[in-house]
């Protein structure tokens, strides 16, 4: 059973654990695609830019989001690969706060997530 169709929980079964798995690095590569993307639109802007001042401060600008969101791909990415060798732990999908199963939704979505959204919020 795909894990967000269980309605169970997060059953801790070694197939669940794979699927996590492969979540994870489908992310990772979908997130390292977006780096190098990202990375195209960092490269120092030159400053006697023909195309004018205006639109060489709103370059400046867009490389500023751009190396912000690369930034949080990047770290992201880390988080990921951290989670991916804690996933066959045991106490991987349980809450760190009250020991409660993360909901299997949650854990498709975020899954270097430590807590539940009870104790989040
Ligand atoms: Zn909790």
């Amino acid at each position: 059973m795909l894990i967000l169709e269980s309605e169970a929980g997060w059953n801790v079964e070694a197939e669940e654990r794979a699927k996590v798995k492969q979540h994870i690095i489908n992310e990772m590569d979908h997130l390292r695609a977006e780096v190098d993307r990202l990375r195209e639109h960092t490269s120092p802007i030159e400053p006697d830019n023909a195309i004018g001042r205006l639109t060489r401060m709103e370059a400046i600008n867009s490389r500023s989001i751009h190396e912000k969101n690369m930034g949080r791909a990047l770290a992201r990415l880390k988080r990921l690969a951290a989670t991916l060798v804690r996933v066959d732990d045991e106490d991987y999908g349980y809450c760190r706060t009250c020991d409660e199963e993360i909901a299997p939704k949650r854990i498709w979505l975020v899954p270097e997530g430590t807590h539940c959204m009870k104790c989040l919020s």
